[in-house]
């Protein structure tokens, strides 16, 4: 592949990169405060049951998990 072609694919992915944080970001803006985030930071939605068991929970389940088994070792 050409410099040119990487470069491009590279900017492509760091613009849907911005679109993601931006519409997580508009997500987060929406709510009202204490309810917990209907996303997670990486992006994945987090489901209404998983929020409510959790107040605040931030973190999607795949998310959590990663972090339970990157703590467990
Ligand atoms: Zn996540």
């Amino acid at each position: 592949m050409s410099d040119t072609g990487k470069l491009a694919m590279e900017l492509a992915e760091a613009r849907v990169e911005q679109e993601r944080d931006a519409s997580v970001a508009r997500a987060r803006a929406s709510l009202p405060s204490g309810g917990g985030y209907p996303f997670c930071s990486c992006g994945n939605p987090i489901p209404e049951a998983r929020r409510l068991a959790l107040p605040g929970v931030t973190s999607c389940i795949e998310c959590a998990k990663a972090r339970e088994s990157r703590g467990r070792r």
